[in-house]
């Protein structure tokens, strides 16, 4: 990472009205990729992870979709590197899996239902998810018309297709795509990287 790079990351600390914390240290030298391999989808995540050790893999976890209350397995498994740079792809037995970014879904605040934190940190006061006022929640909403807090579109706060929600998404993927990039396939590894937590760190 030169110094360019660093500049560009702290710049993402704000985009538009929305503040993009940059990862601490630890997680800044650690970046997760996914695989989603049909042929590796009965496999446990420690016989994956067995496979990949000595690839900087350090953790492995399958994505499982809940139907009826039962998680099922998907082909998708979140890999995490002790590195932040991310792999085009890795071997599992002699078979290369192409990896992608990681990219979390957006975090809404269930109390205010503003993004980029959680409850436990919320310090605003409560928002309902379907009508938008205040001092309820949409449980207790008699409201026969949904309004989104976030957009004032005509739809509940947690509903995926929300502008600000998919806003928050390209962020996402903005920070994390400039933050951990791929490697590049000429040049030798390693060397350039030290800084990268350093610059972090400092700010
Ligand atoms: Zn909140
Ligand atoms: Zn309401
Ligand atoms: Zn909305």
């Amino acid at each position: 990472m030169n110094t360019k790079q660093s500049e560009n990351l702290m710049k993402l600390q704000k985009i538009g009205e929305i503040q993009v914390k940059v990862a601490p240290h630890h997680s800044v030298n650690h970046s997760k990729g996914v695989i989603s391999e049909i042929e590796f989808q009965r496999d446990l995540e420690d016989d994956i992870l067995e496979c990949l050790k000595d690839q900087k893999v350090i953790a492995v976890r399958r994505i499982t979709i809940k139907t009826n209350n039962q998680n099922f397995p998907t082909k998708h498994v979140i890999l995490t590197f002790n590195t932040p740079i991310l792999p085009k792809s890795v071997k599992i037995s002699y078979m290369n899996c192409p990896v992608r970014h990681f990219i979390p879904n957006p975090l809404r605040c269930f109390k205010c239902q503003r993004f980029g934190h959680t409850i436990t940190a919320c310090r605003s006061k409560q928002i309902c998810a379907r009508c938008s006022l205040p001092d309820h929640d949409s449980n207790n909403c008699s409201s026969t018309s949904p309004k989104c807090y976030n957009c004032n579109g005509d739809h509940p706060a947690f509903f995926r297709s929300c502008p600000c929600y998919k806003q928050e998404k390209e962020i996402l993927t903005v920070k994390i795509t400039k933050t951990f990039p791929f490697q590049k396939p000429e040049k030798s590894s390693t060397t350039e990287h030290p800084s990268l937590a350093f610059h972090i760190h400092q700010h």
